[in-house]
């Protein structure tokens, strides 16, 4: 037997790894599958080319955990190591690059940049093992051999009985890791990071049952049997070609990842570049609800099949975080910290071909399936949306093919809108007025009002919208987007100069007097305005800058940075002057009388905008009865 010292200058790396990987143990066992993965795919490799004269077999690899030895084994069917490759491999390269990472991350670890998947290899073993053993024989006509090592820089090596070809690691669970001696744990490992490695991973074996056989009585029950535990698929829906898949696999997959998810995705997206860095995946466009808050399933990162992160942020363009999936890239570097990932150029590739992607995938299903994608669009717009407000490049592209739709249904893109609205919707500046109802309950009157005007209304509820609305404001000219309840309505509707006074001036500005009297240090800006007889005698309208700041700050948006944290409420009092019942308060010979029909009419418009609430509203419940007794 040879014992020896490893050549590290740290003497006894084993607690320090420990004290700076310390959130993150479980790591060891996605390092140890994907050694044993990359030594069976590496024998794959040397028999198909003829490099060696190996029979490759159906290899798998196998975890065992065995509580009442305090181990767990890791076996592959690999191409295993000789003698001299363990004093290599093992000796110097695996020990140097942990020595060189504490070298690294000595001072500016308390894990401050280091974002916990950092590849430490083989080493990390030694966060949960107190000793580790490595049996190992090589494919290559040489003895096997026993490596063992306790974490401290002495290891000694011996002749093995091993047999057959591979490796098999054996992890001495140190006292204070036993929760990794527990099947279940290891399961949940295996299922967080193994569950799409390309060799098959055996677990434990599982129940199974057979078909009863011919002849078998109703109460017989049905055989069973024992058979070997897989845990992953290794072959993954994202590592096949497009072409080989139907709307199915990719449902299927869908289920596969998100096994609890019982909602399908509206549309996937394949992704497969291969210059100038090589990315695979799927992206799938969830059914989201308005609330941005819950959005438990995440995007899952891959490197080569091996789970490393469902924080995907910097590597995917933040308003595609929303969206679930896979991506799979070896070009991502895991070693790094956040904000270096975010600066790395390759990243910045990454993140706008994603967009891009995505971009071309939503304008094909436009154009190819536009019914379908205006049935979609409640689900995908706050997506679309916050894509057109974060990314220009983005904005550019979605302008062809994001949906505004009406109150009635239809859906316009913003080309068709301007087409539609051009003959109605100017107002005296010449500019266009696109009118919108953020809720359609509790703006119906006033949808109403301006239906009958002729006027077109797009139903924009979603939580961004005001935000989306200022950049389109800013980045088209002429035009503005004006709610039902906003003042732009009195433009719009004023120019229908069709209508003429009933009322004479002197008539108008005794109202106006009566008016503020009964209404004064209310705040309501009165102006009269001819309209159709039929429409409401008092309307309640907000300016829309106002409102849409206020809009603008509870989002978290950039209103508050404007300190308007206090903006004043601001309301106009339209007053139809065409209207039977302002003529009886015109003609109302009583002050007292006429103050009340004036307060009584101010309160139903501010029924009607929603304004009027708790003590002021029972006030007018109750007086209301009164009047009708
Ligand atoms: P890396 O995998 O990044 O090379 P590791 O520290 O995980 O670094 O492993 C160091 C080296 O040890 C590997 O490159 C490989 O040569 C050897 N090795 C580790 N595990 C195995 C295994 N199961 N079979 C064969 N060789 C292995
Ligand atoms: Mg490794």
């Amino acid at each position: 037997m040879a014992t020896g010292k490893i050549n590290v200058s740290v003497d006894n790396i084993f607690p320090l790894i420990k004290k700076f990987l310390y959130s993150d143990h479980e790591i060891f066992l996605r390092e140890l599958i994907s050694n044993a993965t990359d030594a069976t795919l590496k024998l794959k490799h040397i028999a198909s080319t003829g490099e060696a004269k190996v029979e490759y077999g159906n290899p798998i690899i196998e975890i065992k955990v065995d509580k009442e030895g305090k181990k767990i084994h890791i076996t592959d069917q690999g191409l295993g190591m000789t003698e001299d490759e363990v004093k290599k491999y093992i000796n110097e390269i695996a020990f140097s690059g942990a020595e060189e990472f504490l070298d690294k991350y000595k001072d500016s670890a308390k894990d401050s940049g280091i974002i916990g998947h950092f590849g430490l290899g083989f080493y990390s073993s030694f966060m949960v093992a107190e000793k580790v053993d490595i049996i190992t024989k090589s494919y290559k006509d040489e003895p096997a051999v026993q490596w063992t090592c306790d974490g401290s820089p002495n290891f000694t090596l011996k002749k093995s009985k091993k047999e057959t070809r591979g490796t098999e690691i054996v992890l001495h669970i140190a006292e204070d890791s036993t929760e990794f001696l527990e099947d279940n744990r290891i399961t949940e490992l295996l299922t967080k990071y193994n569950k799409f490695m390309p060799i098959p991973i055996k677990f434990g074996t599982k129940t199974e049952t057979l078909p009863k056989p011919e002849g078998a009585k109703e109460e017989d029950p049905a055989p069973t049997q024992e058979v070997d535990n897989f845990v992953n698929n290794p072959n993954p829906a994202w590592t096949k070609q497009p072409a080989e898949l139907k709307e199915e696999d990719y449902k299927g997959f869908y289920r596969e990842l998100y096994p609890m998810q019982f909602e399908e995705p509206l549309f996937h997206i394949h992704l497969n570049v291969d210059y100038p860095f090589n990315l695979t995946g799927i992206l799938y466009f969830p059914k989201l609800s308005n609330d941005l808050n819950i959005q438990k399933d995440r995007i899952q990162l891959y490197q080569n099949q091996v789970f490393v992160t469902d924080n995907v942020e910097g590597i995917v363009p933040e308003f595609l975080t929303m969206l679930r999936g896979v991506i799979d890239s070896p070009d991502i570097p895991l070693n790094v910290s956040r904000s270096y990932l975010q600066a790395d150029g390759a990243v910045k590739k990454i993140s706008s071909y994603i967009s891009r992607k995505v971009a071309d995938k939503l304008a094909s299903t436009f154009k190819n399936n536009r019914e379908d994608f205006e049935a979609k669009w409640n689900d995908i717009k706050i997506v679309i949306e916050y894509g057109m407000l974060s990314d220009d490049k983005f904005f550019e592209k979605a302008d062809k093919f994001a949906l505004y739709p009406t109150v009635d249904g239809n859906f316009y893109t913003f080309e068709e809108l301007q087409e539609k609205l051009k003959a109605n919707h100017t107002d005296k500046d010449d500019k266009l007025v696109v009118l919108y109802a953020s809720d359609k309950e509790a703006q119906h009157s006033y949808i109403e009002a301006a239906k009958a005007k002729g006027l077109e209304v797009l139903l924009l509820d979603s939580p961004i919208i005001s935000h989306l609305m200022q950049k389109i404001e800013t980045s088209k000219e002429k035009l503005s987007f004006a709610r039902v309840d906003a003042d732009h309505l009195d433009n719009l509707i004023k120019k229908d100069d069709t209508q003429i006074s009933k009322l004479s001036d002197e008539e108008k500005d005794s109202l106006k007097v009566n008016l503020e009297e009964a209404i004064q240090s209310k705040g309501y800006t009165i102006q009269l305005e001819a309209m159709d007889s039929t429409a409401s005698p008092f309307i309640i309208t907000e300016p829309e800058f106002m409102r849409r700041m206020k809009e603008m700050q509870q989002s978290g948006g950039g209103g508050g940075m404007f300190g308007m944290s206090n903006m004043p409420e601001m309301y106009n009092l339209i007053v139809n002057t065409n209207h039977e019942l302002v003529g009886e308060i015109l003609n109302t010979k009583t002050a007292k009388k006429r103050e009340r029909l004036i307060n009584q009419s101010l309160d139903l418009a501010r029924l009607s905008k929603g304004l009027l609430k708790g003590e002021e509203l029972t006030g007018f419940i109750k007086r209301s009865y009164e009047m009708i007794k």
